[in-house]
């Protein structure tokens, strides 16, 4: 398979008809179903589905995300939405609220189902093998990108639990909880309360190395019992992952990529899932505008340089962790706090950010990455 530009029908067979574009894309997880859901929208694009060979199976998990522009749909189909979320460490807490900008939980099998629905509809085919894929006039490759060795990673292990008693706020999400062990690097626990009565409550840490899954297990049974004083507690449900956290290169040099392996995944917090509709929205505007179909990184390169100065922070200085982002939890207020991690700052904004952090660990990491900078893919100017 050659580059999406190389595609135009050098050497593969003519589309039936010619003023439709054929486009493959390989896989059908996020980024492809999004999409696919949204292939009403391509005049003049015929969109296929490619489901790899090795492809694992699709398992359910919660995408959260700040309500925002773009993502109307996936809002609507939300379990929960909070309007307050806070981050605690042992010297203190912050409490952020917003009405516009909620902190919204979807469950992936929710939004696939909704996107699998939009695209039938629209005509959108599948199939299985990437062979199938060299046929098309354009091709892009949603499988996850390659992960470098040494890289930080965002791991975690959540479980879904109910309680007998009420025992959390279910009106505010608990974004980061530092009241854990912090020997192996950074590490919170993200509780998201359902109802008084159920949660999902991870155990994450950054690092550049996994932990066993006793590990995030122990973590959270000790964090409900001394902080909620639950002893007991029915597991509904099981949630892992692995997120790189950096710069990557793209799974395959010749094919273009979209969503993580299209440069989506923000390397400071692991999100995608808004940046995932971004990029597709833009693609999607370009390309009704006439231009190619195409799906750039959807983060500023400025947004990418601050991130690469706070995961070096984090990196070597970990123990300053909670003090960072209580820091930025109290010098921002909730809009601002969504604006910030929805990659929507402004200038003032980040300025904001800076001012609140303390200088001498951020002066270190950028001296360090300066040091060992390396090269990173195109990001929009900015
Ligand atoms: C458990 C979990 C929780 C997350 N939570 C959040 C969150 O709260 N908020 C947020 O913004 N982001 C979150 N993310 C990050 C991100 O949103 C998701 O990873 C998102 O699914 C990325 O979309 P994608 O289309 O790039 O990749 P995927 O949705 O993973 O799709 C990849 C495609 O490649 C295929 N594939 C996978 N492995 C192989 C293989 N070895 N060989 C061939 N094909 C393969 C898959 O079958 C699929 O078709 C989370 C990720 C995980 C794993």
């Amino acid at each position: 398979m050659t580059t999406a530009s190389m595609q135009r029908c050098g050497g593969c067979p003519m589309s039936p008809d010619h003023t439709m574009r054929q486009v493959h894309v390989l896989g059908d997880g996020c980024a492809a179903l999004s999409l696919a859901a949204r292939a009403h929208e391509l005049a003049n694009h015929k969109l296929t589905l490619v489901r790899p060979q090795g492809a694992p199976p699709e398992t359910d998990h919660i995408w959260g995300f700040w309500a925002g522009p773009g993502l109307a749909a996936a809002s609507s189909l939300a379990r929960k939405r909070w309007h307050s979320w806070s981050i605690v460490t042992g010297q203190g807490k912050a409490v952020l609220r917003s009405q516009q900008r909620p902190y919204t939980a979807l469950h992936r099998l929710d939004w696939t189902a909704h996107c699998r629905d939009m695209a039938q509809r629209a005509g959108v085919a599948t199939l299985a093998g990437e062979e199938a894929a060299t046929a098309a006039d354009l091709v892009f490759d949603s499988r996850p990108p390659p992960v470098p060795d040494g890289m930080m990673l965002q791991h975690f292990l959540g479980l879904e639990v109910r309680s007998r008693r009420a025992i959390f706020d279910p009106d505010t999400a608990i974004l980061m909880d530092f009241r854990v062990d912090q020997s192996h690097g950074m590490h919170f626990i993200y509780l998201l309360p359902f109802s008084a009565k159920e949660a999902l409550v991870e155990s994450t840490l950054f690092t550049p190395f996994v932990c066993p899954e006793s590990y995030y297990q122990q973590e959270i049974t000790t964090y409900l019992e001394t902080h909620f004083g639950l002893e007991e507690f029915e597991t509904l449900r099981i949630e892992r992952g692995v997120i790189p956290l950096g710069i990557l290169p793209q799974r395959a040099p010749s094919i273009p990529g979209i969503g993580g392996n299209g440069g989506a995944i923000r390397p400071s917090s692991g999100y995608a899932f808004p940046f995932i509709q971004k990029q597709i929205d833009r693609a999607i505007a370009a390309a009704r505008e006439g231009r190619e179909l195409g799906f750039a990184v959807p983060h500023r390169r400025v947004d990418l340089w601050m991130d690469a100065v706070l995961l070096t922070v984090l990196r070597h200085w970990p123990e300053r962790a909670p003090e960072l982002f209580l820091r930025m939890g109290r010098a921002l207020d909730g809009d601002e706090f969504a604006r910030f991690l929805s990659g929507e700052a402004d200038w003032p904004l980040r300025l904001k950010v800076i001012m609140a952090m303390p200088k001498a660990p951020f002066l270190s990491g950028l001296i360090r990455l300066l040091a060992g900078r390396r090269p990173h893919r195109t990001a929009e100017a900015g």
